[in-house]
């Protein structure tokens, strides 16, 4: 990837900002100790994106997309989506507001192994007591189906590849229709053949319209996104 073809990007320009962080601090406190884990970030994507996020171990990747899901707060600094501060919503609007806009990916799948691929797959829906128990599952077939798992529905985690694993982490993801999916390391626990078949779905599903945001340790994964955020020491140093 060229700087030019980033830093001429008109979409975060152009539209108002699906997400924006300003000024994000985050310190940790382990006892005595303190850790300015980011110092100062400042990021804002627009709806339709699809952002690849890089940069060393221990960078601030993960903080900075927690920050973005509202998993964790900012000690300094506002965190907007779509206008909307989670820096001052309360646990259990952040609750709400997560299982309505944010699908979640994590590189070790994060499958309840006692249930099918199915029932993994219409989790959030029983959350958030969203449809009859028969349109939940018609909705999560469906979209074992946009992953391309539509004959799985009825196998255990156990029974599946862990790239299929993390197709059924991606439906279920997808299980609330949120505008936006956040990855962290999603192909990082995948062969590089199979982290291939799952950047070219997320890029399928940024196609359909929605905004991508994920981490990755892959520099040829991350030089195909059109969007790449670099992470060093807490803070952004290259977009
Ligand atoms: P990355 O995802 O880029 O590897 P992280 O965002 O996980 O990095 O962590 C950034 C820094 O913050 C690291 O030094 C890490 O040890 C520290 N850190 C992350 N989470 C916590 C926490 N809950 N408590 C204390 N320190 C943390
Ligand atoms: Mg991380």
């Amino acid at each position: 990837m060229t700087e030019a073809t980033t830093s001429q990007e008109p979409a975060a320009t152009t539209r108002p900002p699906l997400i924006e962080l300003a000024g994000v601090e985050k310190t940790f406190k382990t006892g005595k100790l303190e850790y300015r884990a980011l110092r100062g970030v400042d990021l804002s994507i627009a709806p339709g994106e699809m952002v690849a996020v890089v940069g060393p171990s221990g960078s601030g990747k993960s903080t900075v997309l927690n920050m973005i899901t509202g998993i964790d707060r900012p000690t300094a600094g506002t965190v907007a989506f779509d206008g909307a501060r989670l820096d001052e919503m309360s646990e259990e609007q952040l609750a709400v507001w997560r299982g309505a806009h944010v699908g979640i990916v994590f590189q070790f799948f994060q499958l309840l192994p006692t249930l099918s691929a199915l029932e993994n797959a219409a989790l959030p829906l029983d959350f958030l007591r969203r449809g009859s128990t028969k349109e939940r599952f018609e909705h999560a077939r469906h979209n074992l189906e946009v992953v391309g798992l539509g004959d799985k529905a009825d196998h255990l985690p156990a029974e599946l590849s862990g790239g299929e694993q993390q197709r059924v982490a991606i439906a279920r993801s997808l299980a609330a229709d949120p505008g936006l999916i956040v990855g962290d390391e999603p192909t990082g626990n995948l062969d590089s053949v199979t982290a291939d078949e799952m950047f070219r779905l997320l890029l399928r599903l940024n196609e359909e319209g929605k905004t991508i945001l994920f981490v990755t340790h892959d520099r040829d994964l991350a030089a195909r996104a059109p969007r790449v955020v670099e992470i060093r020491d807490g803070r952004v140093v290259r977009d």
